[in-house]
């Protein structure tokens, strides 16, 4: 009889590892439960008058991971589908004194730039700062540590808003950004480490990408490619360990046994399902706070001055509702005459507008985009999407955290291996990787059975 592996959850990971089982492992039965009727997980794109808007991720990154993603995309077949970012995306902006400022994209107009104009000295005044020797620290305290209050709070504040919608002070400079932690601990100073480490070789045509028809059409493949291996609207309520596998319930009644179950579900829902097994199992993944946003798509028509570039974060010293702007239109393209932003509100430090509703948000963004861009007509639309609970938090000491859990898993509960994107990034590129990697341990096992 084959094995059976069943994955928990279809956002990317899952469909991800179930995708890379059944192409690596014809002899494996794969079965996926989602609950929800559709595949994808937060991936989520939909067309609205013409434009195509992202209610999740918009773009996934080419270095690094990224190369994972890149070579699966490939094999499904979406070459052809492929979108980069163009040059018209590469500028960013910040929001400072209510302005939005281009950050400089070269060194000499790192000098000529106001907002830059002192950090060559700063930079300069880095390599000789003293390495910390914490086993993990806060990306405030490390920042602080090794560049000081101005880089700190205008540039990295908003960059942590802008990829985890969340709280400098909380989160783990060693889960959050490894390289800039073990460049430190490797040269010495995160300057040194920029000119030092070895570059990754970046063949892609661009910084980043998406596909055709937007990063569902990624989802929506895998989604194809799984088959009726793809149990839709089959919420996982409950997990029972017996000697010969995994008993898996669903909310409907029907009940699975697998060798080996992966779970690709949301830190605390897989944390529900083991604490009648663990409860120490059940604490540590139950301790990853995950934070909520809002995501307000908004369309105008006609010419209207958007800049180049990618778009703007804001720095919290700035007391905005908004936590960014994204100039989507510039990024993929947009249908003619129609100009898109997508803003986001919430996280950690807003938490309330996360959840405001759709009048108030709608209010919030157009007073942003007049105030900051001079955008001052009606727009032909406004969407507004709420992505609860989305943002894990990889908190300071979140990578001991995860040895520790995968330990305890290893030891008491072998058939179990956790994917998603709480485990080692936050971005898609690495839940893909983590999906790959479970995936390799399973087929593995497979194979010398
Ligand atoms: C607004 C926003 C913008 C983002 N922008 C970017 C970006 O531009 N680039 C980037 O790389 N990343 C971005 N991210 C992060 C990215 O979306 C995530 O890393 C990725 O989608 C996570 O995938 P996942 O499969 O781990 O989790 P999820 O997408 O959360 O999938 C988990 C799945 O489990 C299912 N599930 C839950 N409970 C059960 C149950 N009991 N039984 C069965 N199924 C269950 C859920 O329905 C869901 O489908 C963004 C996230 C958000 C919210």
């Amino acid at each position: 009889m084959s094995r059976h592996v069943a994955v928990l959850g279809a956002g990317i990971a899952g469909l991800v590892a179930a995708y890379r089982i059944k192409k690596d492992r014809p002899d494996t039965r794969v079965s996926v439960f989602e609950k929800q009727s559709r595949p994808g997980g937060w991936i989520c794109s939909e067309v609205l008058d013409g434009s195509l808007l992202e209610m999740g991720p918009r773009s996934i990154r080419t270095k690094g991971a990224g190369g994972h993603t890149l070579a699966l995309a490939e094999e499904l077949g979406l070459g052809s589908a492929l979108r980069f970012a163009g040059l018209r995306a590469r500028r960013r902006y910040i929001l400072h004194g209510g302005k939005v400022c281009p950050l400089p994209s070269s060194l000499s107009q790192m000098f000529l730039n106001p907002l830059t104009r002192g950090l060559p000295m700063t930079l300069l005044k880095e390599s000789f700062r003293e390495v910390g020797r914490a086993e993990d620290e806060s990306i405030y305290e490390f920042f602080m540590r090794r560049f000081g209050p101005y880089v700190t709070h205008t540039f990295v504040d908003p960059l942590v808003k802008g990829i985890f919608a969340g709280d400098m002070e909380e989160l783990s400079i060693k889960a959050c950004f490894t390289a800039l932690f073990e460049w430190e601990r490797e040269y010495g100073s995160i300057v040194k480490g920029l000119f030092l480490a070895p570059k990754q070789k970046n063949e892609a045509k661009g910084e980043i990408f998406s596909f055709e028809g937007g990063l569902q059409t990624l989802t929506d493949t895998l989604a194809n490619a799984l088959g009726d291996s793809l149990n839709l609207d089959c919420q996982v309520v409950s997990l029972k360990f017996l000697e010969s596998g995994v008993e898996i319930e669903t909310k409907d009644g029907r009940i699975a046994t697998a060798e080996t179950i992966i779970s690709a579900l949301p830190p605390e829902v897989i944390g529900a399902l083991m604490a009648p097994h663990h409860p120490e199992i059940a604490s540590l993944l139950q301790g990853i706070p995950c934070t909520s946003v809002a995501v307000v798509n908004v369309g105008y028509e006609g010419l209207c001055e958007v800049k180049d570039g990618f778009g703007y974060l804001i720095p919290e010293k700035e007391e905005q509702d908004v936590l960014g702007v994204i100039f989507a239109s510039n990024l993929f393209g947009s249908k003619e005459g129609t100009c898109c932003f997508t803003a986001m509100l919430g996280g950690q430090k807003r938490a309330h507008l996360a959840h405001a509703s759709k009048e108030e948000l709608q209010k919030r963004v157009q007073e942003a985009l007049k105030c900051h861009l001079g955008v001052d007509k009606e727009p032909a639309f406004i969407k507004v999407s709420y992505a609860k609970g989305a943002i894990p938090q990889l908190l300071v000491g979140h990578g001991a955290k995860m040895t520790k859990l995968e330990g305890l898993l290893e030891h008491h509960f072998p058939r179990v291996k956790l994917t998603g994107n709480y485990f080692q990034g936050v971005g898609i590129n690495d839940a893909v990787e983590r999906s790959l990697i479970v995936s390799k341990q399973i087929n593995s096992i497979s194979a010398s059975v």
